[in-house]
């Protein structure tokens, strides 16, 4: 039995709108993910209910609304403007949202259609999941389903939706929405729920900014040890719980380069993978100014709130800056990185970049020698090798192989496995999903999802599900 209990629509009215899906005409499973499912207690659910024809007892449908800074320009409301919360459910682990992504049409529609195609949903879920078995805080996937509807885009394709598990949908921009109209009473009510919720250890607002910013130096540290690359962190797609959330034109590097960006839309490179500490930290700066005018009576004035939040602020760089070196030092098999390890992961990094090694294969190739092959300049490898043969931890082999997955979702991969299902062979995304839900150990009938892509295979460019 479900056990719903939906504390978001406690909260005032001007929250969310009340609204049931659209009706999905032949609603078709595509991948489903039983372990979740029976850790959520509806593993009884079925096509009909993930596609929202059928409302579960207890559930309480709503739109969310939030704002948002999109490439860094402001849009006082955006919302959900194609999916509806169904509601919570508690379980031993916590409460989870389960979200329809791709329901149809809301009151925060503007002028899309509230639908998805079942690329971007299979994206989603493959993507996510992993990112799930790799231990990064992220969103999950219960279900990627086929509508029965067909949805225009360049062209018409066959209409998706995706069940998303999200241990809250609050938003950068859910606090933004609210400081922009002003509406202060809103931003301290929604402080408190997300502080209840996600950092109850945090006892005032200046402490929940402090666990956000924390999570999210954690979280993007995660990001860029595994060479992800999210591709649209605007601020209406920053969870303030920590978790990766709106899976769109993401993608991994194959081929390191810093600069490597995927997003269709993403044309001056804003969310490059470099650049995404930085993102993240001006976000965080969006969200801080939210605090003011609460903490301004609570601290006695504007400038005791502008400097306590900016306090908090600052310290995303040193935080950020720590858990990356605990990532990448984890991945040459240092327990512990110190500040002067730096340069033997950042000397490690010239090479790969130089070379356009393979991220994910290079590092995974230091277990087996092979990340040597990736290498033009051999010599400059060895040397390099031996600094960090005298500096690995003696049990560096267990450290370095819990720190790099042996196989990835590759971007020709799931395009392949998306271009199947187009043709009606869904075959490829569910071996894809099953692979990568153990991504540490790579069977060896498997070892051709591990390889990168082949020239002919490389795909340079990725759509956003809109
Ligand atoms: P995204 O960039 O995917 O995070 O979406 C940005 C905003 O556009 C969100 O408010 C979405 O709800 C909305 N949106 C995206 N796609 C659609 C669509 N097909 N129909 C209606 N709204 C959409
Ligand atoms: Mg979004």
């Amino acid at each position: 039995m479900t056990q719903f209990d939906n504390s978001y629509v406690r909260l005032p009215d001007r929250f969310f709108t009340r609204i049931a899906p659209e009706r999905a005409p032949a609603p078709e499973m595509v991948l489903w993910n039983a372990d979740l499912a029976a850790h959520l207690g509806v593993a009884d659910w079925d096509a009909e209910i993930c596609a929202g024809n059928v409302i579960p007892d207890g559930a309480d449908p709503i739109a969310q609304v939030y704002g948002g800074h999109q490439f860094g320009n402001w849009s006082p409301q955006l919302g959900d403007g194609r999916a509806v919360m169904l509601g919570e459910v508690v379980t031993d682990k916590g409460r989870f949202d389960i979200h329809l992504k791709g329901a149809g049409r809301t009151p925060y529609s503007r002028n899309g259609d509230g639908r998805a195609w079942i690329g971007p949903v299979l994206r989603e879920y493959i993507v996510s999941e992993f990112m799930h078995a790799v231990g990064v805080p992220t969103t999950r996937a219960l279900a990627a389903v086929r509508t029965g509807g067909r949805v225009q885009r360049e062209r018409a394709y066959p209409g998706g939706l995706l069940v998303r598990v999200a241990a809250s949908h609050i938003r950068v921009g859910t606090f933004q929405y609210f400081t922009a109209r002003e509406d202060y009473e809103a931003v301290r009510l929604l402080t408190d729920h997300a502080r209840a919720r996600h950092f109850p250890q945090a006892t005032n607002t200046i402490e929940f900014y402090q666990e956000v910013v924390r999570a999210q130096a954690r979280l993007i540290a995660t990001w860029m040890g595994l060479g992800f690359v999210h591709g649209v962190m605007n601020t209406d797609n920053m969870a303030v719980s920590g978790e990766t959330i709106d899976f769109g034109p993401c993608a991994f590097i194959d081929g390191y380069s810093p600069k490597a960006v995927y997003s269709s839309i993403d044309t001056h490179g804003r969310y490059a993978y470099e650049q995404q500490p930085s993102m993240a930290h001006w976000n965080l700066a969006q969200l801080g100014s939210c605090f003011v005018p609460q903490l301004e009576d609570e601290l006695g004035g504007q400038q005791q709130a502008i400097d306590a939040l900016t306090e908090v602020l600052n310290s995303f760089p040193g935080l950020y800056q720590a858990e990356w070196r605990k990532v990448f030092g984890a991945k040459l098999g240092i327990a512990d990185a110190r500040e002067d390890d730096l340069p033997l992961i950042q000397d490690l990094l010239g090479m790969m970049a130089k070379d356009g090694a393979d991220f994910t294969n290079t590092f995974r190739g230091l277990l087996d020698g092979s990340a040597r092959d990736w290498m033009l300049d051999r010599e400059i490898f060895d040397d390099w090798s031996a600094r960090w043969q005298a500096r690995r931890s003696p049990d560096w082999q267990d450290i370095a192989a819990k720190a790099t997955p042996a196989v990835i979702p590759r971007n020709h991969r799931i395009e392949e496995a998306i271009q199947a299902s187009l043709a009606g062979d869904d075959s490829k995304a569910k071996r894809l999903a099953e692979v990568l839900s153990h991504p540490f150990d790579l069977a060896e009938a498997d070892r051709d999802l591990g390889l990168p892509p082949r020239e002919d295979q490389m795909v340079h460019m990725t759509f956003c599900g809109t």
